[in-house]
Formats: structure tokens, C-alpha cells, sequence
């Protein structure tokens, strides 16, 4: 048995995390999928309850889990909190805490939203790449950091983009090792040409890549003309490896050449274990959303494929998985449409309902 610790979190965390986990528990009754889903406290509710954003009973379950399933967290609630209270549960600090150095955020274009998508059909053809974010480093978690007062009354807020050659190279051999099982393609983005980290960051992926990837072909980008190009070519791409704040930015943007935020799923992964196994949070791209919080009307899609990835990455059911992606993929081919993938004209349906539409796709596909 595995266990899956779920996490709904806030805002839309908990609604689009609920239908995830009804597709775990499809596979859990249809497919003998041996798993135990234990669901956690988390946030601003929690903190009502225990004082605490992430509970002890939360930390022991974390720790024990084979893998979490994430919704989101922030927000008006959460904001409202003590500053240390924040701190104490916060998602970059699981992240930090269980070492998840390497975030997987796939992007596919699906011809049926090829009509709901901000860009052209012609520029979504082919569309079918992986930003790896290095999640564990540089200015999120950079010291110095702080907002000070100047002698001159003046208030300055600074942070500091800090990475190690380990770092940068544990984070590289990720995705060269990703871009190995794919296209062989791999292109690097930093800020090089103003920034010492980026100088480092390209330096290291470059060697790396010589010394022991010389079948990929590694190519570089400044992040500003990346994100340019992720908008006018987005099928040029493979597998991107970029750091953390980058990484974070360019994903939202790639986000348009799936057709919605609410499509991106994503894995965090921890160093490899003597066994293979790594830490594992699943997780969609998108955050708590307040604007559609509570409105049942949240595309639970990027969770749904986040379950996906778990299949896939920490369960063993590479099977599965397709099945799953197969699931989703005819659900849109039939037409079923959350609020931000409906082209003019078509009438969305809620969470729970696009939810029952994946269900029922893998009812027929079983
Ligand atoms: P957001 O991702 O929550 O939302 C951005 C926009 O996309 C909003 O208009 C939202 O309605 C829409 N959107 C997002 N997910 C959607 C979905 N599944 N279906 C339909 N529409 C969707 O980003 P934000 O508004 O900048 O941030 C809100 C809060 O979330 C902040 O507190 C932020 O810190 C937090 N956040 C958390 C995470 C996370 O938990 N991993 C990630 C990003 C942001």
C-alpha cells in the first residue's frame, strides 16, 4: 500500500483538489491502484484549529506520505495571519524542507482548445515541452533579505538571487537526464548578461552537458527573449531548465499555449533515494485563485493531470497514466469546457461536473 497525503489548501485548492482525488479513488476501486488517501489540514482553517497553518499531525503525515497531492494556498485568509504563523506552514518551506530541487511543468497543446487559446492553432501545432524549475534556490530563498528604513527616511526592500555550482548542476542533470527520455533537446535560460548568477548558471549547465550529456543539444536563452519565443514558437521547445523566479514567471506565460492556468499540472521532486524513490508533491501550476474561490467554477484539470504525473512518477502506473491523459484528452474532444477554456458561445460547466466528464471517460476507456 501507498499512501498519498492530500492537501487541498485554500481558495480553489480544496475544489480542484477534491476531483483528483475522486480520480484516485476511480483508480484506487477500478484498477486495484493500492493506495491510502489521507486527507490533511492545511492553512488558514487549520491555523482557526490548531494554531498552527501546517499541524503536527499535517508535518507527520508529509513526512510519511509516498506522495502529496497539493491544491494551493494564499490568499485573502491567509494573509490575514501573523507573519510568523505564515512562515511556519509555508508551501516554499515544504518545498525547501523536502529538498523538492526539481519542478516538472508540462505543457501541451490539445487541438479541441486550439479555438479557446489566446494564440493561434496554427502556432499550437505540435506543442509539447517541460519548463524544469529549480525550486529549492536562489532570490526566493536568498539572504540578505528584508525592508529596511535609510537615514533618509526612504524604506528599500531587497533580496538576494543566489545559486551554488551544486546546485545549478543538480537541477541540470535532472533535466538533461528528462531531455534524454524525450527529443534530446535541451535549452538553458538565464539572465547571463547582467546577472553573475546567470554567468554561473550557464557556465555549469554547459559543462555539465560536455563533460557528460554530449547526445543532448543544449541551447541558451536570456529569459526575456525566452519568454518572447515560448509565445511565438512555443513548439520549438523540448525541455527548458531555468531557475526558480524564471521558472515560475515563464510557466504562466507557457500557460496560454495550453489554453488556461488551470490546465498545468506539475511534479516536485526530491533527490533519488538508494531505491530510486523521491520525494514527491503534485501539485497544479496555478495558486488559490480568490476571484473564482467558492464559485464551483474552477477547471480541475491541472490537478486532474497532476494525478496523472503521480501515476507515472511515484506510483509505478505508466499505464495509468495514459489513461488518465487519454481520459482528459477525450473529455475535451467531447466538449466539456470549464469557464476559462470555453470558446464564445459554449455554455461551462463547473469543477464538479467536468470532474464527473473525466470520470465518466475513464468509465468508457476502463
Ligand atoms: P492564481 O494562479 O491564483 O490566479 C491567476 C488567474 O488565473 C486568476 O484570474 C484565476 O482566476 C485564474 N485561474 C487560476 N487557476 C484557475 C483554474 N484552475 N481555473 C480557472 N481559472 C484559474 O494567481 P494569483 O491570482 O496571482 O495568486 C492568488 C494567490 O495564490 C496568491 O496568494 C498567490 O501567492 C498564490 N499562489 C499560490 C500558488 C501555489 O499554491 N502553488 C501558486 C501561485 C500563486
Amino acid at each position: 500500500m501507498m499512501t498519498i497525503a492530500i492537501i487541498g489548501g485554500e481558495g480553489i485548492g480544496p475544489e480542484v483538489t477534491g476531483e483528483a482525488r475522486r480520480v484516485l479513488a476511480w483508480f484506487a476501486a477500478r484498477r486495484r491502484l493500492p493506495v491510502v488517501l489521507q486527507d490533511q489540514a492545511y492553512g488558514a482553517e487549520a491555523y482557526r484549529r490548531t494554531g498552527e497553518v501546517l499541524p503536527a499531525a499535517t508535518r507527520a503525515a508529509i513526512a510519511a506520505a509516498d506522495a502529496i497531492l497539493f491544491g494551493a494556498t494564499g490568499g485573502p485568509e491567509l494573509a490575514a495571519l501573523p507573519d510568523a504563523a505564515r512562515a511556519q506552514g509555508g508551501l516554499l518551506k515544504i518545498r525547501k524542507d523536502l529538498t523538492l530541487f526539481a519542478n516538472l511543468r508540462p505543457i501541451v497543446s490539445h487541438p479541441a482548445l486550439y479555438e479557446a487559446a489566446p494564440l493561434k492553432a496554427r502556432v499550437l501545432e505540435g506543442v509539447d515541452f517541460v519548463i524544469v524549475r529549480e525550486l529549492n534556490g536562489g532570490i526566493y530563498f536568498g539572504e540578505p533579505r528584508g525592508i529596511e528604513t535609510l537615514p533618509d527616511g526612504q524604506r528599500r526592500g531587497f533580496n538576494t538571487q543566489t545559486y551554488t555550482t551544486s546546485e545549478i548542476r543538480r537541477v541540470a542533470r535532472f533535466a538533461l537526464e528528462l531531455a534524454r527520455t524525450r527529443r534530446g533537446r535541451l535549452c538553458s535560460v538565464d539572465k547571463a548578461n547582467v546577472m553573475e548568477s546567470g554567468v554561473l548558471w550557464r557556465e555549469e549547465v554547459q559543462a555539465l552537458r560536455d563533460a557528460e550529456f554530449p547526445d543532448i543539444a543544449l541551447s541558451h536563452l536570456y529569459v526575456d527573449n525566452c519568454a518572447m519565443q515560448i509565445v511565438r514558437q512555443p513548439s520549438q521547445f523540448d525541455v527548458i531548465v531555468t531557475d526558480n523566479i524564471f521558472g515560475d514567471i515563464l510557466s504562466d506565460c507557457a500557460a496560454m499555449a495550453a489554453g488556461s492556468l488551470g490546465m498545468l499540472p506539475s511534479a516536485s521532486l526530491g533527490p533519488a533515494d538508494a531505491t530510486g524513490r523521491r520525494q514527491a508533491l503534485y501539485e497544479p501550476v496555478h495558486g488559490s485563485a480568490p476571484d473564482i474561490a467558492g464559485k464551483g467554477i474552477a477547471n480541475p484539470l491541472g490537478a486532474i493531470l497532476s494525478v496523472a504525473m503521480m501515476l507515472r512518477l511515484t506510483l509505478g502506473r505508466p499505464e495509468d497514466a495514459a489513461l488518465l491523459e487519454g481520459a482528459v484528452g477525450a473529455t475535451l474532444a467531447a466538449g466539456a469546457r470549464t469557464a476559462d477554456i470555453a470558446e464564445p458561445g459554449v455554455v461551462p460547466i463547473g469543477t464538479r461536473a467536468m470532474g464527473d466528464e473525466v470520470l465518466a471517460a475513464l468509465d468508457r476507456a476502463n
